[in-house]
């Protein structure tokens, strides 16, 4: 079953409307939002909890649950600072929110915020994302002008929002260092504990959280937890923006139940596989980071993160790409490897050596010219470097590979064996 058209909560992802204040009020945005905010803070805090809503931004930590980490009664300021950074390959959803429907975003800074009672929101946009820095801005501007936000406002708590702009370095998506790069020092992530809540920007209380999950509490407010905790499945509710990329006929960000199978989501929204389902490889369901799933285990998956999870992968951003029969996984984890090699920051061995030691012997079994024990140590080295590294992009790191290694051994095998057999009888004929 589709997500039903009442049930969507981003009426305008594709940008056919004004992305201006009065189409988004048209739309429903800023609609009793006083309302929302006189029930008070707990109110809020345990709405969003009762919803089910589990972060959108990866990780899939209930959002609710988060929010009530934040100290009560601590005399430090508070912050919302929200993830904008979107740099993972595959990921293009947070994108559409901020230059389609902004103002459902900047409704959910606002009540989020005062949940956790801060006055102030950074929102912290990637790098590259500069049209959509500037539509985010001028809807703020248009918020401010319409007392909608800002001091002595409407709502009757002083709110201010800030946009804060990127340089492009995929590590500033993690939270401590998208924090540190906040504070104007380089992007490295910090060790944890403590945790934002308890010492985040300028050492002080902070929740960081995606677009995304930001920019559906409005709904969930308004229309009460028990609607969206009914979308979707139990411990996966909700609404979900998928984004579909690869080798399909239509690549395409839609808004669809949590749970729908992924075969549905490819068939109906995207207009299928390349050369038809029974033409796909393998798909990375949720952003680069999340193992493959080959085609036998993709034919009755539904994208939560529950189901993903069993299958040793994870729904992750949801971005899932699609790789048909043509498609040399080996060459595509290496490309991804070098990506996480590239963007490692340095901080930890594991991470800083482990990336890179990884995509040099990918690059060779790309050609086979590796060894059947190598792909034993390949698995070894990843599963050294998951865990032990001080933030995930360790793990993002050697997941792909582990995937790789679990589903497509056999290959790896042949190219091996075929690069020796060609190797050895070039070494005869020379003899
Ligand atoms: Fe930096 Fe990698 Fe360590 Fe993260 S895991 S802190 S990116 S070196």
């Amino acid at each position: 079953m589709a997500l039903a058209d009442k049930d969507r909560i981003f009426t305008n992802i594709y940008g056919f409307h004004s992305p201006g204040l009065d189409a988004a009020r048209k739309r429903g945005a800023w609609d009793g939002t006083k309302i929302l905010v006189d029930r008070g803070p707990d109110w809020i805090v345990s709405e969003v909890a009762a919803s089910g809503l589990r972060g959108r931004g990866g990780a899939g930590f209930p959002t609710g649950l988060k929010w009530s980490f934040m100290p009560k009664n601590d005399p430090r300021p508070s912050y919302l600072v929200v993830n904008a950074d979107e740099s993972e390959p595959g990921s293009c959803k947070d994108r559409e929110i901020l230059r389609h429907d902004p103002h459902i975003f900047i409704e959910g800074c606002l009540v989020a915020s005062f949940a956790m009672k801060a006055h102030t929101c950074y929102v912290y946009v990637r790098g590259e994302f500069i049209r959509e820095r500037e539509a985010l801005q001028r809807a703020i501007d248009e918020a401010y002008a319409a007392k909608l936000i800002g001091q002595n406002n409407v709502h009757g708590w002083d709110f201010d929002i800030f946009v804060h702009h990127g340089a492009g370095a995929y590590i500033c998506g993690e939270e401590t260092a998208l924090l540190e790069s906040l504070e104007g020092k380089k992007g490295q992530p910090r060790m944890k504990p403590p945790f934002p809540a308890g010492s985040g920007l300028y050492g002080c209380p902070t929740t960081v959280n995606n677009v995304e999950s930001i920019a559906v509490t409005p709904a969930i407010l308004r229309r009460g937890p028990a609607w969206f905790a009914g979308i979707g499945k139990p411990n996966n509710t909700g609404t979900k923006l998928f984004q579909i990329s690869g080798h399909v006929a239509q690549p395409c960000v839609v808004e669809e139940e949590m749970g729908i199978p992924l075969r549905e989501l490819v068939e109906r929204h995207a207009g299928g596989v390349r050369g038809g389902w029974d033409n796909l490889l393998a798909v990375i369901p949720g952003g680069s980071s999340m193992p493959m799933i080959p085609v036998d285990q993709c034919q009755d998956l539904t994208m939560d993160f529950d189901s993903l999870s069993k299958l040793k992968s994870g729904l992750g951003t949801a971005a899932i790409v699609v790789m048909d029969k043509t498609t040399d996984p080996i060459k595509a984890i290496a490309r991804i490897a070098y990506f996480y090699k590239h963007e490692s920051c340095g901080q930890c061995t594991p991470c800083r050596e482990g990336t890179g030691w990884m995509w040099r012997v990918l690059e060779r079994m790309v050609e086979g010219r590796s060894t059947r024990a190598e792909i034993d140590r390949l698995f070894d080295v990843s599963k050294q470097i998951e865990g032990h590294t001080i933030c995930a992009l360790g793990d993002a790191a050697a997941w792909p590979v582990q995937g790789l290694i679990r589903n497509f051994r056999p290959l790896i095998e042949a190219r091996i064996d075929a690069y020796t057999a060609k190797a050895a009888s070039a070494r005869h004929a020379a003899e």
